[in-house]
């Protein structure tokens, strides 16, 4: 079986700070995979090596058998990010962002738009799609970043941190959604500090702390191990 992502001894450091210190994972293709971990853990870093933000210190990590640094374009467009951050143009309305998202992921000008309006229609904004990015309600721009990672059709998804901070409709929305996409064959990688959340949507789970892997297993077994050591570990 193909891995959606293969990373091994990965490091990470700024000036001092060792944000990931070796770090190993797979993630088989077609699985719904979690990262939990405190704040400050270093998913977002992790993240950001996997699409090209941050060089890594050392290690190697490939996506769909892409090195995501020698051959970062077929990395990368394999991937759909939907960043913590809202990094997105405001100065367009939004499908104009997404059609442009598309295109600059090679996807020809007439199917650009098609994906733009798909992509709005599964996260239930197509009504607002003339509306720039700054005028969305807080709720409709995390609906947004979602559709944004859409729109390139990616063959793995990286969501971080989705859903803090938004309300149980949401939550439930985007939750049904992702777990479609899922089961349709798209590999999903979920960061979160949310055990329940790992537990309802993941297949595998890997719990980093201070930059390192401490153990990867099924929710289940993470829970039968004991869900105190789990929370404690993810508590502040
Ligand atoms: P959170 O759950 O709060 O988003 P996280 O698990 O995503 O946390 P990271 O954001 O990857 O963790 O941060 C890991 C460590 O690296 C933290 O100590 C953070 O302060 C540090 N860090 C992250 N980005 C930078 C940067 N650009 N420069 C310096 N230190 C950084």
């Amino acid at each position: 079986m193909t891995n959606a992502l293969e990373v091994e001894d990965l490091r990470k450091s700024y000036g001092d700070l060792d944000a990931l210190k070796g770090v190993s994972l797979t993630v088989p293709e077609g699985s719904f995979f979690g990262l939990l971990g405190p704040n400050g853990a270093g998913k977002t870093t992790f993240i950001n090596v996997l699409v090209g933000l941050v060089r890594a210190s050392g290690g190697d990590a490939r996506v769909f058998g892409h090195d995501v640094e020698d051959d970062y374009r077929k990395a990368r467009d394999r991937i759909g990010l939907a960043p913590q951050e809202f990094n997105v143009d405001r100065f367009f309305p939004i499908h104009e962002v997404l059609e442009h998202k598309a295109g600059y992921h090679g996807v020809p000008h007439d199917v650009a738009a098609e994906r733009a309006e798909r992509a709005l229609k599964q996260v239930g904004i197509y009504d607002k799609r003339d509306t720039r990015f700054d005028w969305l309600s807080g709720g409709m721009k995390r609906r947004f970043m979602l559709a944004r990672a859409l729109v390139t059709d990616p063959d793995l998804l990286i969501l971080d941190e989705p859903s803090a901070g938004v309300d149980v409709q949401l939550r439930r929305d985007l939750w049904d959604l992702v777990t479609e996409l899922n089961e349709r064959g798209t590999t999903v990688l979920l960061t979160t500090h949310y055990i329940e959340e790992a537990e309802r949507l993941c297949d595998e789970v890997a719990i980093l702390d201070r930059g390192r892997v401490v153990t990867v297993a099924s929710p289940e077994d993470l829970m039968d191990r004991g869900t105190d050591r789990v929370v404690v570990t993810l508590r502040d």
